[in-house]
């Protein structure tokens, strides 16, 4: 959905993958329980749907299937992010605008316990419209501890009226106290033939790029609209074949450094572990495009020599969020990358 500062300006859809959950949720309206947790992979739209619920929830007029009617006082107010019986809680990083000037605002990306203890005062007071509060997490597996335990205590002595919706990828990064006061609901992804549906409807029809997005389709049409996305051939090409004349990996880093580095983090990562599945028999999962050359590379490689690569790549994932020279850690991974090629080419010929 579209977000202008944090405030929807378009109602929330819920996906046709997700219709059957729905359903099984609205007709269960009368045991709602006081703390909802949706749970499921990045780019399955997730938070679509909890925001759709969060909405519904709100809605003075809600129609025969659950949906809010988007036209009655309380869906005006969700959707100009307004209305005085929700409130949002993201970390502060999601919430700054490009213009704020508060770095330590722009940069939090976790939700502070000042924020869940602001929420005290709303939970306790009784609702503007004599109806629901909704209090809604979109991100709660962002929560600090302190933030966490804070919440805990809302969680452990519910106020009437009030529903908690909760979303988070990994169940496992939220406290087991809080996952226990919830009920949760886990939210699958779409198979592989109604996500391509979906994004030809969407005109994103692109196998490829639904593949490279693990089958997310809405992480599909993220990764289409990145300029990044221009580049990523070329990056293929190139690692398809790394001793191309002219193309060795320090004069590639220096080509590449300007490309987000946690984005070419994601696509070696995804090519090392095809060429790992490769190596086992298996198809590629994220470039099956490439299925000859990624077959082609894998009748040679050393399999051990892959997973050495693939791991100490992976350790990398915890620096990108860090101020550091781009072009020494790319150079890093692409010198490792052609050292292990030129290895496999070596003990053919
Ligand atoms: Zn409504």
């Amino acid at each position: 959905m579209d977000e202008t500062d944090g405030v929807a300006v378009v109602k929330p859809r819920i996906f046709e993958w997700h219709k059957t959950v729905w359903d099984s949720l609205i007709h269960r309206q009368d045991r709602l329980p006081h703390a909802i947790l949706f749970h499921g992979p990045t780019g399955s739209g997730k938070k679509e749907f909890a925001e759709a619920f969060a909405m519904h929830l709100l809605c003075e007029a809600p129609s025969s299937n659950g949906e809010a009617c988007g036209v009655c006082n309380g869906c005006n107010w969700f959707l100009q992010g307004h209305h005085p019986d929700f409130r949002k809680i993201l970390p502060p990083a999601e919430m700054a605008t490009d213009e704020d000037a508060d770095v330590s605002k722009r940069s939090g990306l976790w939700i502070s316990i000042e924020a869940i203890r602001e929420l005290e005062s709303f939970v306790q007071l009784t609702s503007h419209r004599s109806g629901r509060k909704v209090v809604f997490l979109p991100m709660a597996d962002r929560l600090n501890v302190a933030a966490a335990n804070a919440l805990l205590k809302t969680l452990e002595e519910p106020p009437n009226n009030v529903v908690f919706v909760l979303v988070c990828e990994q169940l496992s990064r939220l406290l087991p106290t809080i996952r226990s006061r919830c009920q949760k609901v886990a939210l699958p992804p779409p198979d592989r033939e109604d996500a391509l549906a979906w994004l030809s409807v969407e005109k994103t029809l692109d196998a490829s790029v639904l593949d490279l997005a693990g089958g997310m389709p809405l992480q599909a049409i993220k990764y289409r609209q990145m300029p990044e996305y221009d580049h990523l051939n070329g990056v293929l090409d190139w690692l398809v074949n790394p001793l191309m004349q002219g193309k060795d990996p320090v004069r590639m880093a220096a080509e590449w450094s300007k490309i987000n580095l946690s984005i070419l983090h994601d696509w070696l990562s995804k090519w090392l572990y095809d060429l790992i599945m490769g190596c086992s028999g298996n198809i590629p999962r994220y470039f099956s495009s490439r299925h000859q050359d990624i077959f082609d590379l894998t009748a040679k490689l050393s399999l051990s020599g892959l997973i050495t690569l693939s791991s100490s790549v992976a350790e990398d994932k915890r620096i990108l969020n860090h101020p550091l020279n781009t072009k020494l850690v790319l150079e890093n991974w692409l010198l490792g990358y052609y050292a292990l090629i030129a290895k496999s080419q070596r003990s053919v010929s």
